[in-house]
């Protein structure tokens, strides 16, 4: 069953209850009412004898009171003195049940009670003929409405109904866009209600699911191109070695170790920016000093940085700076950043490892930065920067080694710490990369 149906049928079904009720009510009340007044009207027959027979119920068994064979059936009217005695009864039911079952009413004279008046199923003609007439009218009258309310409350359902479904069913090709995997849809949000929230959510979900795709088309793209010219080199070294049918000399062989180095660089750098891509970077998260851990992985650099004359200058902040980071993953980060440095420095260039405590809108963060007086960045080429396989000219960076990933991955490792890294450059003068980790 559709919408439409299920609300059709909650309408009709309402109708139907209020109806039934209205009828069932309705009907009850006139019944109490006449009873009601049977017994105010016999009670005034009583009283009339009372007052005419000197204030005596003395003879009252053999009061005129009006009977019609009809209504005598199943009915009767009875007397009972302020002590509960019987002292008149009429009709086919029992005294007993009358004065149960029946319709009272006091009977007073000069404010003293003097006795109780009981009727049972019990009306003159008169009342008897209006209560019939009115119920019909009634019953007419009530079917005439219950059937315009219906026609009506079904007439209003059908539009309302047709209101409420009406922006589901533009929404139902759309879905079954994307089902397909079309995510390039935008569906115009035509109101700010319900619809309108689902409209966006769908919206910013296709955009979601498009992006990822287009990441998943450039990654395996750029992954299969990386992979291509290692596994050429390779291929071609081998057949080299092949055709030459000499004695392979170690010498020969170090291209080839070359570039399966780079392959599982690679490949080791691919499956950490995946998980750092998905969220799903295990973080080992331990309070951490931050100066330390720069001083081991500047002691990494230091021999090559000996080597090529770059000196390797620190400014650390006087407080020591704890914050709650995973050590193994932070020392990535920053190692791709120094190793950067360090890559796209000439020699006799310097680097600063800057370490200080920074305020930033009410939050304390650790500011390390990494500055170094290298080639520097054409300001066009930074929005690109952290950017998988980004790398400022392809051919040089291959030639120098670099996958593009260092950034990337750094960036990834920073951000799943809730940071922020930021960078500076003008070229010639050297780059500036600011990673901000919340303390
Ligand atoms: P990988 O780090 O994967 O070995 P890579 O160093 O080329 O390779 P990234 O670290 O992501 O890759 O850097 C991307 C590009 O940004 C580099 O190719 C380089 O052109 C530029 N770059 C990064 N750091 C610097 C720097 N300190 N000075 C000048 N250029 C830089
Ligand atoms: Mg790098």
């Amino acid at each position: 069953m559709n919408v439409r149906a299920k609300l059709f049928g909650i309408l009709l079904a309402l109708v139907l209850i209020v109806s039934g009720v209205y009828f069932g009510t309705t009907q009850g009340y006139l019944e109490s009412r006449f009873g009601h007044f049977s017994a105010t009207e016999a009670a005034a027959i009583f009283h009339n004898f009372y007052v005419e027979h000197g204030g005596s119920w003395e003879g009252v068994e053999q009061a005129d009171v009006p009977e019609d064979e009809s209504r005598a059936e199943n009915g009767g009217i009875a007397l009972l003195s302020p002590e509960g005695k019987v002292l008149f009864h009429k009709g086919e039911v029992d005294a007993e049940t009358v004065t149960l079952h029946g319709f009272h009413k006091t009977i007073t004279e000069n404010g003293k009670n003097i006795g109780m008046a009981y009727t049972y199923r019990w009306a003159t003609d008169e009342t008897l003929q209006l209560k019939d007439y009115i119920q019909s009218s009634m019953f007419t009258e009530g079917l005439r409405v219950g059937a315009l309310t219906l026609t009506a409350s079904l007439l209003l359902g059908l539009w309302l109904t047709w209101l409420l479904t009406l922006p589901l069913k533009r929404l139902i090709p759309s879905i079954q866009r994307i089902a397909k995997g079309n995510f390039r849809i935008d569906i115009p949000v035509t109101s700010a209600d319900e619809y309108g929230q689902v409209t966006k959510a769908i919206n910013q979900m296709a955009r979601q699911l498009d992006r990822a795709e287009e990441t998943r088309k450039q990654l395996t793209a750029d992954v299969t191109h990386e992979l291509r010219t290692p596994l050429a080199i390779i291929q071609s070294q081998l057949e080299n070695i092949q055709s030459g049918g000499r004695d392979v000399s170690p010498e020969t062989l170090l291209p080839i170790q070359d570039e399966v180095i780079r392959l599982t660089k690679l490949i080791e750098d691919l499956h950490q920016l995946t998980l750092a891509d998905s969220g799903r970077l295990p973080l080992d998260r331990q309070p951490t000093d931050i100066a330390p851990l720069m001083d081991r992985i500047i002691g990494k650099f230091k021999l090559d940085a000996d080597e090529r004359g770059i000196r390797i200058v620190r400014k650390y902040a006087e407080v020591s700076l704890v914050v709650d980071i995973d050590p193994n993953r932070m020392t990535q980060a920053f190692y791709n950043l120094l190793s950067n440095a360090l890559r796209y420095t000439p020699s006799a260039g310097q680097v600063v490892c800057e370490i200080d405590r920074n305020e930033h809108r009410g939050a304390s963060y650790a500011a390390v930065t990494i500055s170094d007086t290298g080639i520097g960045i054409p300001e066009d080429k930074l929005p690109y920067l952290f950017e998988r396989f980004y790398r400022v000219e392809e051919a040089r960076s291959r030639h120098s080694g670099g996958m593009g990933l260092g950034l990337s991955i750094a960036k990834g490792f920073v951000e799943a710490h809730q940071g922020t890294i930021t960078v500076r450059s003008k070229i010639g003068e050297g780059t500036s990369f600011t990673v901000l980790l919340p303390i």
